[in-house]
């Protein structure tokens, strides 16, 4: 935000979705057809890691790119504690990260409960394209990574080495409902606050970034260290095609964050995408894969956060999540970027 003079505006869209202007469209190089090229991310810090993604999607790169540098940003950000370096460790004083990727073709990798790599993602890509396998995890993906080029870092930082001596000393095994726009909003899209601990913390919230290319293609891309202080070895949606995350070049993208458990149970991004099939604006595909989770666990439903973000082949988007505080990112243009909050269920 210093020297980028972003046009930077927070609206309450939510009901409509929208359509998108000024961007030059280029004629069509894979199977999709020319578009005005966007990208969808969730959170506030999706701003930022839009930008790096528009710094391919405006060049008239491919979505799988965009999205692959845009989550990297979060992914490096050490007072993001909830991807990537820096994020919180399970309750074992571990960092382990999960994260996946789909391109326009349905080729997708995969990585979870993987320690000490700082770019799951990128990892999750090369899954994609050098095995004939979708997900690797644990210290087989470390592995490969490794034997790949990765390398070895440790990626617990002071700061997230604290706040887990902090919650050691309750140990309460529960999520915290995330109250994010509600805290700072006005603020400033980065200002994301590494303050707020257990008791008051974020101790969740993945970025899922999808995206549509100048030749109308769409991939998308998840990435997070999942619950904080979680049990060692437990993956929630976020590595799992089709929960937290799913793309259907002919139809759309969706994207998954919040307790990660409730969305594997309805197969959350692929339930978004199929409903998009079936004609449902990305906002209303989104509001009925949450409602399907109030209708699974009404009483649950009540004590935690999730939000669905989806984006269709036509550059329109919408989200919609259980309680207030979801806000997702949009890019059209290197100065025209919006965060926009997610209509709610719980009022
Ligand atoms: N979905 C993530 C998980 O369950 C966390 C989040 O997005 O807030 O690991």
């Amino acid at each position: 935000m210093k020297s980028r003079r972003n046009f930077l505006k927070t609206a309450a869209l939510g009901a409509a979705t929208l359509s998108l202007d000024g961007i030059p469209a280029v004629a069509s190089s894979r199977s999709g057809s020319a578009r005005k090229p966007i990208v969808v991310s969730t959170w506030d810090f999706g701003i930022a890691a839009n930008r790096a993604a528009w710094d391919v999607l405006g060049k008239g790169g491919r979505a799988l790119d965009a999205v692959e540098a845009g989550v990297h940003v979060p992914e490096a950000d050490p007072k993001n504690q909830t991807v990537g370096y820096g994020g919180f460790p399970d309750r074992d004083g571990r960092v382990t990260l999960d994260a996946c990727i789909m391109d326009e073709l349905g080729n997708c990798g995969s990585v979870a409960a993987m320690e000490h790599i700082k770019h799951p993602i990128s990892v999750a890509r090369k899954v994609m394209e050098k095995t004939p396998h979708v997900m690797l995890v644990g210290d087989g993906a470390l592995q490969f990574a490794l034997e790949n080029g990765f390398q070895k870092e440790n990626l617990l930082t002071p700061e997230s080495e604290k706040a887990w001596k902090e919650w050691l000393k309750k140990a309460e095994y529960k999520p915290v409902l995330n109250i994010e726009n509600q805290s700072y909003e006005g603020k400033g899209t980065t200002a994301f606050n590494p303050l707020r601990l257990p008791g008051n913390a974020w101790n969740h919230d993945t970025i899922g970034m999808v995206a549509l290319d100048a030749a109308g293609n769409l991939s998308g891309a998840c990435t997070t260290s999942g619950m904080a202080f979680k049990m060692h070895g437990r993956v929630g949606d976020s590595p799992i095609i089709g929960a937290g995350l799913y793309v259907d070049n002919e139809v759309g993208a969706a994207t998954a964050t919040g307790v990660g458990e409730e969305v594997i149970r309805v197969v959350g991004s692929f339930l978004v995408v199929e409903l998009m099939r079936q004609g449902y604006s990305p906002e209303a595909a989104c509001k009925e894969a949450v409602l399907r989770i109030v209708k699974k666990k009404p009483a649950k439903a009540k004590e935690i956060q999730i939000g669905f973000l989806a984006l269709n082949k036509k550059g329109e988007h919408g989200a919609y999540c259980l309680h207030p505080g979801f806000s997702y990112a949009c890019t059209t243009g290197a100065n025209e970027e919006t965060l926009i909050k997610g209509k709610y269920y719980f009022q």
